[in-house]
């Protein structure tokens, strides 16, 4: 190790910053957020050092560096845009034994300020020694990504009551299970959802009871269509902090990979024989099951658990049984499958509103308000309409729809092997069976469905036979 480590306290403590410039400014602000007493040396100053002068929050000494300017201060920055002018700070504090960092300069430094990842009072400072400064940053952007905002209250909260914890769990190992209660369980929970009262009173409940509490409960984490780039920060960080993860065949491999190595990865999906009731009623009792035992528990849903997903039930299954849950949306196939093929689903010219359908279209009475789905300046998704393409198209054009309104058959959207099948609506089944498309294909019906041809971008381009995309295309 070539560098100590410190976190100084600042507070009320003279630091001078040599320099007037944009850095200068930038290094400035950190050592007012630390409260530092800041004073500037430089012959002119940047507009946002002029306005902190202004406004009194620092001193400024004008002209050019005067080893006099360092007689009160406990650390020195140095962020001039001259080398020989630094070099000169830089002796004339070593000379003093004074601690002085030169901006980007290590050899000119005796010290150096790391990158941090605030949650304050939570900080993460991460150096490499001034040698590989790329590495930190992207260190440090994973940390961001990886640690909730609300991580910053919960170390406050834990701090506040750091003595009534340990009165209450003298023994080490209690005090280490409370602690991850209070890492894992409704307390950082509630942080999230942004009830700090909540998370207070769940943490005083839990001192009153003698037993550390266990963390179960269930996050339900809308996965995306399949390219993990579309998962959310939130999703991400609930894949690295489960002990269960319970998730559907549609869930990509991929996104798989991102979760918490020792993870255990159950998939739920429906089972050869099982009607849906069945496999609804077998998830239900294992989430429960895994949050009782005391388990972090993720179920994983392709796309958004909320749309065609059963989210819902599951929720209120939790909720009827006492368990504790929170829920990250996910980009749901309309939306993945639109952006992936290149189809605005509103434009102004052509849609002015969209709706997403499940199709089903099992006897006349599906409950679907087909006129209004084959009303023409609007776009309809269909999630689960590969078995049905021949009756979908039929009853929509039935309905008044154009037989040349454009569709877009999306199979496998945002995956590696995406294809989009484009053409007129009344050659919907016909080309769908020509290409051999194959859940899970998501169709969308519309005008703007034509725009595909030109606006794709991902994968192999949309494969149009219909006549009038050949014509486009010529
Ligand atoms: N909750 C999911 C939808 C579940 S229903 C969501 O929000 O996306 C399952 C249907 O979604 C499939 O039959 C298909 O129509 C659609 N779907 C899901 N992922 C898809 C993908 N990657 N490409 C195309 N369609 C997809």
């Amino acid at each position: 190790m070539t560098l100590f480590p410190i976190f100084s306290d600042l507070k009320n403590r003279p630091v001078l910053v040599v320099g007037g410039g944009e850095v200068a400014a930038r290094k400035v602000q950190a050592l007012l957020q630390a409260e530092a007493l800041v004073t500037v040396g430089a012959p002119t100053l940047a507009p946002a050092l002029r306005d902190a002068v202004a406004a009194g929050r620092i001193v400024h000494c004008p002209g050019r560096f005067n080893p006099a300017w360092l007689e009160q201060a406990w650390l020195v920055i140095a962020a001039t845009d001259d080398r020989s002018a630094n070099a000169e700070v830089y002796e004339a504090a070593s000379a003093r034994r004074l601690f002085c960092n030169v901006v980007d300069d290590p050899a000119l430094s005796s010290f150096q300020v790391p990158a941090i990842v605030d949650r304050s009072p939570l900080v993460i400072a991460i150096s490499s020694s001034g040698v590989a400064p790329v590495l930190a940053r992207r260190l440090r952007e994973r940390l961001e990504s990886l640690l909730d905002q609300s991580l910053g209250a919960l170390a406050g909260l834990a701090a506040r009551y750091r003595g009534q914890i340990r009165e209450r769990h003298r023994e080490l190992g209690a005090r280490r299970r409370f602690y991850d209660w209070l890492l894992d369980g409704p307390v950082a929970t509630a942080l999230r959802r942004a009830r700090p009262q909540e998370a207070e009173a769940a943490l005083r409940q839990a001192l009153s009871q003698a037993e550390a509490p266990t963390p179960g409960r269930v996050v339900l984490v809308g996965a995306g269509p399949g390219d993990p780039g579309l998962l959310t920060l939130k999703a991400l960080r609930a894949l690295n902090e489960a002990d269960v993860i319970l998730h559907d065949r549609l869930v990509s491999a991929e996104v798989l990979a991102l979760a918490r190595r020792d993870a255990e990865c159950i998939a739920v999906g429906k089972r050869p024989g099982e009607d849906h009731d069945a496999t609804q009623a077998r998830i239900h009792a294992l989430m429960r099951e895994q949050a009782r035992a005391g388990r972090r528990v993720v179920r994983l849903k392709g796309g958004d658990a909320f749309i065609f997903g059963r989210g819902g039930e599951e929720l209120e299954y939790l909720r009827a049984h006492g368990v504790d849950y929170e829920v990250v949306p996910g980009i749901t196939a309309a939306l993945a499958c639109a952006a992936y093929a290149g189809i605005p689903l509103t434009h102004r010219d052509h849609a002015q509103t969209l709706q997403l359908v499940t199709a089903h279209c099992r006897g006349e009475e599906d409950g679907l308000d087909w006129a209004g789905l084959a009303r023409s300046r609007q776009t309809v998704a269909f999630y689960m309409g590969v078995g049905q393409l021949e009756a979908l198209a039929a009853r929509l054009i039935a309905h008044g729809r154009a037989p040349d309104t454009p569709f877009a058959l999306v199979e496998n959207g945002s995956r590696p092997g995406q294809r989009v099948i484009g053409g007129p609506l009344s050659q919907l089944a016909a080309l769908a069976r020509q290409h051999g498309v194959a859940a899970p294909a998501l169709l969308i019906v519309g005008e703007v469905a034509g725009l595909a041809s030109q606006l794709a971008w991902f994968g192999t381009a949309t494969q149009h036979t219909a006549p009038q995309a050949e014509a486009r295309a010529a």
